[in-house]
């Protein structure tokens, strides 16, 4: 499922596969470097205009001789801007273009703690959800670390902003992309790179428990988030096929794990659909379901997709769900959904670069 060998976008100058030198830690970028006979100061150096400066080309690094700069260039899969919508809110939406021609959306949001990036971690999704966009025409590819990385360093030069958070939350299953997935959470964090701060990193799952708890075993502090969205197996399992394969119990269960491990406190996104699961009784079901577990749950009323008849309830339903969830000592908020009048909210992002949803 990753980048295809036949495709030529992808070869570098000799035919070959491109070496893809953005996903390289800085031991693997010297090892590279050193076999095309460079001399080894240049690693730090390389390094350094990747993921410090974000330079995205290798034309802009401007101490490295331009032959070697030419060599490198053909070596990265570079992240390009398509297009750009800009919300009324100040949230930006970026459609970027990759190597191989393929789309992915990156969301780009100010808060008053800091610049925050949603970004994509496949290209398409498999997981079929019944009310999000990103999955439908299924899953075409994994993405890289680079590619992953790309859209921060990308949202970066764009806005001339530092960013501080990052959510992937964007279109794809990141525990379906595992190994890219830590490559690129090792990488953003460097404190010879970007320098990001994990704990500034949440990583959303529809629930690939084996995954939870293998990123459990990584003891990296990031914040793990559960998409539930339904308080018993039998209405989770007419929303997100994941449900048939893996039951609530087990998939809370290894969330908890996760915690035992990290520390680190854990969130249930839940996505209230009007008339199915934002009902009185099912909130209570949910608070007796969530009491006592230490999750954190995040409301958010369900954002509109064109192929989907799924709607938000009122204010007044949504605020009445929250306040029979905090009856049960639960911790709750409401999503702002930023970026809506876009689509660039929660479950709005696809790969296509026109139509509306
Ligand atoms: N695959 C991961 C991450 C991507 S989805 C996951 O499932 O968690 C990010 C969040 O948006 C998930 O909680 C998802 O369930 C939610 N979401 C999807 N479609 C939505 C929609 N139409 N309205 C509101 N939230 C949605």
């Amino acid at each position: 499922m990753n980048y295809n060998a036949d495709n030529d976008n992808n070869k570098n100058s000799d035919g070959n596969m491109k070496a893809d030198i953005e996903s390289m830690y800085q031991e693997e970028l010297a090892g590279f470097l050193k076999d095309k006979g460079f001399p080894a100061f240049r690693a730090k150096q390389v390094f350094s205009w990747i993921h410090e400066k974000c330079v995205g080309s290798a034309e802009n690094m401007t101490n490295i001789p331009k032959d070697m700069r030419a060599l490198l260039d053909g070596e990265m899969y570079h992240v390009e801007e398509e297009t750009r919508q800009t919300s009324s809110d100040g949230t930006i939406k970026f459609l970027f273009r990759m190597e191989d021609g393929q789309m992915i959306e990156t969301v780009f949001m100010k808060y008053h703690h800091g610049n925050s990036v949603c970004i994509s971690s496949q290209c398409g999704c498999a997981m079929g959800c019944k009310f999000c966009a990103s999955t439908i025409g299924g899953c075409i590819r994994n993405l890289t670390a680079s590619e992953m990385l790309g859209q921060i360093y990308a949202a970066t030069r764009l806005t001339g902003e530092r960013i501080s958070n990052v959510v992937v939350m964007g279109t794809g299953e990141p525990l379906q992309n595992y190994d890219n997935l830590i490559r690129f959470i090792r990488l953003i964090t460097d404190e010879k790179g970007y320098n990001l701060s994990v704990r500034n990193i949440t990583v959303s799952t529809c629930g690939v428990v084996p995954m939870i708890e293998r990123l459990g075993d990584e003891k990296l502090p990031i914040t793990l988030a559960l998409s539930l969205h339904a308080p018993t197996d039998e209405l989770r399992r007419t929303l997100m096929p994941i449900a048939n394969k893996y039951s609530i119990e087990e998939t809370l269960k290894a969330c908890e794990g996760y915690f035992k491990k990290t520390g680190r406190r854990l969130t249930a996104e839940y996505s209230l659909m009007h008339g199915i699961n934002d009902g009185t009784e099912t909130a209570e079901l949910l608070g007796r379901l969530m009491k006592g577990r230490g999750f954190h749950i995040n409301l958010i009323p369900v954002n509109p997709v064109n192929e989907t008849d799924f709607k938000p309830g009122s204010s007044a339903d949504i605020q009445n769900f929250k306040n029979l969830l905090e009856k049960y000592g639960i911790n709750v908020t409401i999503r702002r959904g930023l970026g809506a009048d876009i689509d660039a909210a929660c479950g709005q992002l696809r790969r296509r670069r026109t139509g509306n949803n």
